[in-house]
């Protein structure tokens, strides 16, 4: 491929709308144009990134035993109402607009494909005889992201890899948990081979619980999730889902006895502990929730965050939303912002923190009042205590080693369904008993377009991106450094032809322009060999073959180019693994 016959329109200017590497970067080099909120065109530079990650993926997906398919965008909204996820979706759920009860009205666009995929399975798939089965899509996705950003790691329409497996059991040979495993390898091939730094993650996984769920994190400061990883590298797992080793012993002890103050208008921790004089970590924070119409109690440290997952995992339920003030107020007789745990008629979850706590100060269940020298165990009864917070900086893992905060994106995740979607859509087969029984199911997703940014964010440096082999939109970039001298036309040409027939991703900048404008251009774009031909070096009988990584340059002889730039390809394969 030659440049002056390409479509590369690089930039100098740093956008003024880009904060991360990745976008500005992609900007920049002309991989991407914005169409508009959420929405970009990939250009031909970047097309051919994207094709790599998609071939990638492909690839081992089918080495896993999962079979290709293609599903549509427009999906019957009575379908994603069977499963409930009309609801749970929110603004998320595209829909098309339409006058009264027509199609329109009656479609959405998918976000995924859950509910689509049973359809298929419920309507072929009657026995356990042909089970199990894994099928996947690589196919574009439309969600109602609130806030796109970031370029291409959240927007609102992009390239998902999803798979979906279909099982008559959850353990044994041909089981869930066999597939889950072959899926969890062939994700870390895929990063590995993709190059890209990734740490697999536990992830909360609601109502199923267990190690049923795997995201696969990047850590990079564009990530808008947060890994805890302990120090000892034991330990990973996603902000919702970390397990946290128990606080120890508190100081003190019961000294106070309880004091009503009159706090008008403070209805917010800081507020409260600024008036007091006291520290967040000395109040306990009380916060309702509602569960199917009835409150649900949490208490936390004032300077610790309930975790709604955990919550609803210590009390046994699906989930839990916030209540809204009026339930507030009929429990508790006060205005939003006064509820604590003392006489409060309802269930009441503490977690494990509060239990050490003495002397606290808390809501008096009393518009603009607060008390102060509360002791649970003696002011109120902890019947039930559980780790229901957000880990902090200073936190443990489970093993005690202490935990590290990363902030990183999620590239991939790996879930075990279970019958969710089976039963709601009543997917059922028969057992070797001739019973009828509903579908176990895996899911299994991966954004490609995701994997392609995540890797600048990882890979680049002032110049510009540095790719991994693997990725790079193409492998090799010649620099013909005065295409009006005949001798170094006639190499740069005879290079690339010969390159290109050997297989190898070359591209030939025979644009007619000064070298440091061709070698800013090649260090943008970050090709990974750039090979200079140039008059000076043809004198000498050598052509310069440089790395973009390491800036390593070789010193070669023409007739020797190719076989070195085929081993210097093979072995960043290789080594950039990750
Ligand atoms: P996030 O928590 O980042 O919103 P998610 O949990 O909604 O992601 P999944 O529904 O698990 O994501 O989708 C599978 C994969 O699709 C993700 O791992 C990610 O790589 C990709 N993905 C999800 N949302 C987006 C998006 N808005 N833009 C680009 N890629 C996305
Ligand atoms: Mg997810």
């Amino acid at each position: 491929m030659k440049w002056t016959q390409y479509f590369i329109p690089t930039s100098k200017e740093i956008p003024a709308d880009a904060a991360v590497p990745s976008h500005q970067l992609m900007l920049r080099a002309g991989l991407i144009r914005q169409v508009g909120a959420g929405a970009y065109s990939y250009l031909p530079l970047g097309y051919r990134s994207l094709r790599k990650v998609e071939a990638i993926v492909r690839e081992e997906m089918n080495r896993a035993g999962a079979l290709e398919l293609l599903m549509p965008a427009l999906h019957p909204i009575e379908w994603w109402e069977k499963t409930g996820r009309v609801e749970a979706m929110g603004d998320v759920l595209l829909r098309l607009h339409g006058s009264g009860d027509d199609w329109r009205t009656r479609t959405v666009l998918g976000p995924t494909h859950e509910e689509v995929i049973t359809e298929i399975a419920k309507a072929y798939i009657n026995s356990y005889k042909q089970l199990p089965v894994s099928l996947y899509q690589i196919q574009t996705k439309f969600r109602g992201e609130a806030r796109p950003k970031s370029g291409v790691l959240r927007t609102r329409e992009f390239l998902m890899k999803d798979a979906y497996s279909f099982h008559a059991s959850k353990d044994g040979p041909g089981g869930l948990d066999e597939t889950y495993d072959r899926m969890y390898k062939a994700y870390c091939e895929i990063f590995s081979r993709a190059g890209v730094p990734y740490i697999p993650v536990e992830a909360d996984s609601g109502a199923i619980g267990g190690d049923a769920s795997h995201e696969f994190m990047i850590p990079t400061d564009a990530g808008e999730d947060y890994l805890v990883q302990s120090e000892d590298g034991q330990y990973a797992a996603n902000l919702e889902r970390a397990e946290i080793h128990p606080i120890e012993g508190a100081d003190g002890e019961a000294s106070a006895t309880i004091n009503e103050v009159h706090t008008p208008n403070l209805s917010t921790i800081d507020d409260v502990s600024n008036f007091l004089k006291c520290q967040p970590c000395g109040m306990i924070k009380t916060i309702i929730f509602d569960v199917d119409g009835e409150p649900l109690v949490a208490l936390v440290r004032g300077d610790h965050e309930v975790n709604e997952a955990k919550l609803a995992r210590a009390a046994g339920v699906s989930s839990v939303t916030a209540a809204q003030p009026d339930m507030i107020k009929k429990l508790t007789g006060a205005d939003v912002g006064f509820a604590g745990p003392v006489g409060l008629k309802a269930r009441i979850i503490v977690d494990q923190a509060v239990t050490l706590m003495h002397d606290a100060v808390t809501g008096a269940n009393k518009t603009d009042y607060h008390i102060t020298g509360v002791n649970p165990g003696r002011d109120f009864e902890v019947n039930e205590s559980a780790d229901i917070r957000n880990a902090v900086e200073g936190d443990r893992a489970p093993n005690g080693s202490p935990l590290a905060f990363k902030k990183c994106i999620e590239v991939g995740h790996v879930f075990k369904l279970g019958t969710k979607y089976s039963d709601s859509m009543e997917a059922k087969f028969l057992d070797n008993n001739g019973k009828p029984q509903s579908l176990i199911m895996g899911c299994y997703g991966i954004g490609l377009n995701r994997i392609m940014a995540a890797a600048i964010e990882a890979h680049h440096d002032e110049n510009g991106i540095t790719w991994p082999m693997a990725i790079a939109p193409f492998e090799v970039v010649i620099c013909a450094l005065d295409m009006r001298v005949e001798e170094v036309t006639t190499l740069s040409n005879k290079l690339h032809d010969e390159m290109s027939a050997e297989g190898i991703d070359v591209l030939l900048d025979d644009r007619d322009a000064r070298p440091g404008f061709k070698f800013k251009d090649a260090e943008l774009i970050g090709f990974p060999i750039r090979i200079t031909v140039g008059k000076r070096g043809l004198a000498e009988g050598i052509v310069e073959v440089l790395m973009r990584r390491t800036g390593e340059v070789h010193k070669i002889a023409p007739g020797e180019v190719i076989s070195f730039v085929t081993k210097q390809i093979e072995e960043a394969m290789k080594n950039e693994r990750t």
